[in-house]
């Protein structure tokens, strides 16, 4: 089977350099498949010095992966846990938002929109998975199950949240353009991804136990550096740096369209 399509160039400055740059075993992953390699080759950028995959997977290695949906990742699971964490990602939004649309890219259990309702937010989602856009739409949430490039909505957002979405986009310079046509002047950002660039990730590698590699879901690891460059090449002013409570050596940044 063709199982990755291969980058060319750098998924993000689009130049040609890109090198080998480590190997990881993504075969204990919970949704490997032993059709699929159990490996992952990263490659680096040595002009934009971004990490990512040497490849994007193919629709037909999309459906095997993507048959099944991780349990935590279902619509109204966990949803008491949640909504503590969630109530912590907001109360980052609010000194720059406290009211409006608030777009969540990528819902997945869908307690960031449930609370940013219960915050005075107006909740609107977006997630590929059909069956969690039912969910949603059955607590009342207004939801679509499109890409958010594809994505048109009446009025502008105040808020477009990204959480542990951009690394598993092939190319995510398009997506953030997409979010900063959809929020007003002057609109909020929450984005939030792992961080390669912290003494806990070089400890994780030092001891061999970084998830990241193994990841069969991301295309990228990026760097705090990467990220805000990314950002600003996009249109946005980033706005604060904060530590993710929801996956291991993530962060969470606050970034306003300019
Ligand atoms: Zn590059």
């Amino acid at each position: 089977m063709n199982e990755r399509i291969k980058y060319a160039s750098c998924p993000l400055c689009e130049r040609p350099n890109i090198f080998p740059h480590k190997t990881g075993n993504c075969s204990a992953h919970a949704l490997y498949n032993p059709v699929l390699s159990p490996t992952i080759n990263w490659c680096k950028c040595l002009d934009c010095g971004h990490i990512f995959t040497e490849g994007y997977y193919t629709d037909e290695a999309c459906g095997i992966l993507f048959g099944k949906t991780h349990d935590n990742q279902r619509a109204g699971v966990g949803i008491e846990h949640n909504r503590l964490i969630s109530s912590r990602m907001i109360e980052k939004v609010l000194p720059y938002a406290a009211e409006g649309r608030w777009l969540d890219v990528g819902f997945g259990n869908c307690s960031l929109l449930f609370t940013a309702q219960e915050y005075g937010f107006r909740p609107v989602g977006t997630d590929l998975r059909v069956d969690n856009v039912r969910i949603a739409q059955g607590f009342g949430i207004e939801a679509y199950s499109q890409d958010i490039t594809d994505l048109a909505l009446h009025d502008k957002c105040a808020v477009v949240s990204m959480a542990d979405v951009l690394e598993h986009i092939p190319f995510p310079k398009p997506s953030l353009t997409a979010a900063h046509a959809l929020l007003e002047p002057g609109g909020i950002l929450f984005i939030s991804m792992p961080n390669l660039e912290n003494i806990f990730w070089d400890d994780l590698d030092k001891h061999d136990v970084n998830p990241y590699w193994g990841e069969i879901e991301h295309y990228h690891n990026f760097s705090r550096t990467r990220l805000y460059a990314l950002l600003k090449e996009c249109g946005f002013t980033p706005l604060r740096y904060g530590i993710s409570e929801r996956y291991r050596v993530c962060m969470e940044v606050i970034a306003q369209k300019t």
